[in-house]
């Protein structure tokens, strides 16, 4: 991180934009039936037999979204990818192509945007997408990535935020707080940058919750899982702004109220022991840090024997009526109101 490699510096210029998209992309494979033309002409050419097609797009603004001082290209590449993955998935879709739209300064050199493709070409063959277009322009700005995902889904599967019924189990994979306390090591790290440019950080005790800052994985897996053990989940989210938000959103838009419970929400004990170097509360971590990628769903009770014991998969809680409200259950069993933000501390209601 952080190092001036002295790399080669190709100007943008010298290829021209023609040039540019041809060796940017001209090593993408692609892999889908679906895809009848990828790029190339003036538009793609998909086609979709039985099943529904899902669209998302994302935005990732330089200085908004990103910072390069501590995001190698490779990375944000990568990440790119899998924010909109993610949301192909919290559709319980399978994700088959992208198109990737890029903005950039001409301070970037084209090696520069060939480590940006590496990461964006592995995404796509790890996750099994076609790049199948996009749009390339310059800015004055900054480096803009704008990537617009696309999967497809059966009807049976689709899965809402809607939909969640009072009693549902709610569940979470994998774990989080993560990404965001990754992002305040990193965040830290280029403070001491700034003051002593010859120290190099030992970021190796932090290894995992860097990871899920700078190369978090979108969960495909978990969408193969559910098939396979034949649970369609009621609603599902992705926890992109914390779980505290998505768990409202959840509720709005099914109708319901929840009871979520502290000592249930999965914390990596990486998290934990940065939590407690940096003097912040772990769950006010998991629910307001966001930027993790889990999913979160709610099941039928009669569903929780196929998911139960599932090492990726934790019961966090269950679904209320809606006059119940929408409640952190703390492990001294208070009742606290979930706000987006986290838990509103001034109005317990225990
Ligand atoms: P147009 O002038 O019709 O917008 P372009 O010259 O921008 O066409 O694009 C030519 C082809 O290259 C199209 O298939 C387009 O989808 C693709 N393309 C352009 N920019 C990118 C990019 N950054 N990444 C991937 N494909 C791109
Ligand atoms: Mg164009």
């Amino acid at each position: 991180m952080l190092e001036d490699k002295n790399q080669e510096r190709t100007s943008l210029e010298a290829l021209g934009e023609f040039g540019l998209i041809d060796h940017l992309t001209k090593n993408f494979a692609l892999v889908h039936q679906s895809t009848i033309k990828g790029i190339g002409d003036d538009a793609a050419v998909l086609s979709f037999t039985d099943k529904n097609t899902v669209v998302t797009t994302d935005l990732l603004v330089e200085g908004v979204h990103f910072d390069l001082s501590y995001m190698p290209l490779k990375h944000l590449g990568y990440k790119a990818v899998m924010v909109n993955l993610s949301d192909i998935y919290a559709m319980n879709a399978s994700a088959t192509q992208i198109t990737v739209s890029i903005a950039v300064s001409n301070r970037f050199p084209l090696e520069a945007l060939e480590e940006l493709y590496a990461g964006i070409q592995l995404a796509t063959k790890l996750y099994k997408v076609d790049l199948i277009g996009g749009d390339t322009t310059s800015s004055n700005t900054g480096l803009l990535i704008s990537i617009t995902a696309i999967g497809e889904v059966r009807d049976k599967q689709i899965t809402y935020r809607k939909g969640a019924q009072k009693n549902d189990l709610l569940v979470i994979s994998g774990d989080i707080g993560g990404a965001y306390m990754g992002l305040q090591v990193l965040e830290r790290e280029k403070e001491v940058f700034k003051v002593n440019p010859n120290n190099q950080p030992d970021l190796s005790p932090y290894s995992y919750i860097v990871e899920r800052q700078l190369k978090p994985e979108a969960r495909k897996d978990i969408v193969e899982l559910l098939e396979k053990l034949k649970v369609v989940p009621t609603s599902m989210i992705d926890i992109s702004d914390g779980l505290s938000s998505e768990i409202l959103h959840l509720c709005k838009n099914s109708e319901v109220g929840c009871d979520l419970h502290e000592n249930k929400i999965p914390l990596d004990p990486t998290v934990i022991a940065a939590c407690e170097e940096f003097n912040l509360d772990s769950t006010l971590i998991a629910l307001s840090g966001g930027e993790d990628y889990e999913l979160l769903f709610t099941i039928d009770q009669k569903d929780f024997d196929k998911i139960k014991g599932n090492p990726n998969l934790t019961i966090i809680g269950h679904m209320t009526d809606k006059r119940e409200g929408t409640h952190l259950v703390s492990r001294s069993n208070a009742k606290i109101p979930l706000t987006a933000q986290g838990w509103n501390s001034l109005n317990t209601s225990n």
